[in-house]
């Protein structure tokens, strides 16, 4: 099969590799429709997170099932499904808390790399989520959305204890910060102020629903949201960015009482205790549990009732990945779809 590879950073290549085989009786085989550039593995593309080289790329998929082991008893090949990039058994009491990329048999599905034509999902009853039916065309990108960024996205909101009536403050616009403020709408937030000084990214984010666009950053930014929420700073604060600088800013910016859901994969940040003490804010994040959300996520777009898929800007043929990676980290695009077949 043709797969992706990053042998260093910026050296992104397309290459043959052997197909995956079911190694467990609990896994299933994936023809990839569609996989994506996430802009967590910008990080390994420009260097800032060590990787063992070269190692394959991607954890992003939707496709049909080509094959399955014995021991897998919902999933059948034929089916059109979406997965997270955590396997779950879905069946620990951690799962069925509702926090499946911390599962007690979890596994990286991105091990095996999504960014190919065929990937391996271990733990497939319970990381798989089959769609109704094979879906149309143009709800692929969509359902590849919910795959990750979506996902990610709806678990920052619901992590910031987004409700109705409740003032959002998104510091990130990129794709999981788009999609942050697309979930916020959906869960009746009143008020959305998205941070973002790109142009392109600020117009997705009040295409989803944002009601202000907050362009200063740091303290400034904090100032801004603080005027605009009485004085007090938002009740509901989404990090998608993962800086010291994007988590503090996202702590300032809560009021008392208030809650941060982030989820921007953090690198280098380091909080201070004294000052998180007497800001009485709420943290809860991580890797989301995409799992808890598949369902749902795909009901909703398989309805049109949302329409993820938007922040796909670029789409490309597989073969061209490394173009894919470049726009990305050149900010030309800010999410690029890749097309196994194309
Ligand atoms: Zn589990």
């Amino acid at each position: 099969m043709r797969a992706t590879v990053l042998y260093a950073p910026g050296d992104v290549r397309i290459e043959d590799r052997p197909d995956p085989a079911i190694t467990a009786p609990t896994d299933a085989i994936v023809r990839i429709a569609a996989t994506c550039v996430c802009g967590s593995d910008l990080w390994a593309y420009r260097g800032v997170e060590a990787v063992e080289r070269p190692t394959p790329m991607g954890h992003e998929y939707v496709g049909t099932v080509e094959a399955v082991g014995a021991g897998v008893t919902t999933i059948r090949p034929g089916q059109f499904v979406v997965g997270s990039f955590f396997a779950s058994d879905n069946t620990c009491d951690i799962c069925r808390a509702g926090y499946q990329s911390s599962c007690v048999h979890r596994e990286y599905v991105g091990a095996g790399g999504a960014q190919a034509e065929l990937l391996r999902v271990p733990l497939a009853d319970g990381t798989l989520v089959a769609t109704p039916e094979p879906p149309p065309a143009d709800l692929v990108p969509s359902l590849l959305a919910a795959s990750d960024v979506l996902g990610t996205g709806w678990f920052g909101a619901v992590a910031a204890d987004v409700k109705p009536g409740r003032s959002v403050a998104v510091v990130g616009a990129g794709a999981g910060g788009a999609l942050a403020v697309l979930a916020a709408r959906h869960l009746g937030a009143e008020r959305i102020i998205a941070m973002s000084r790109h142009p392109d990214r600020q117009k997705l984010a009040l295409d989803y629903g944002a009601t202000d666009i907050v362009t200063e950053r740091g303290d400034d930014g904090v100032a801004r949201v603080k005027d605009m929420t009485g004085g007090l700073g938002a009740h509901c604060v989404i990090e998608a960015v993962g800086t010291q600088e994007s988590m503090l800013q996202a702590i300032r910016s809560t009021r008392p009482g208030g809650h941060v859901g982030y989820v921007g994969v953090a690198h280098g940040v380091a909080l201070p205790g004294e000052e998180l003490f007497y800001s009485h804010v709420h943290l809860h994040g991580g890797p989301a549990p995409v799992r808890r959300f598949l369902p749902g996520l795909i009901d909703l777009i398989t309805t049109r009732i949302i329409d993820p898929g938007k922040v796909f800007d670029l789409t490309l043929p597989l073969d061209r990945v490394a173009d894919g990676y470049a726009a990305m980290d050149e900010r030309r695009a800010i999410k690029t779809l890749l097309s196994p077949s194309a």
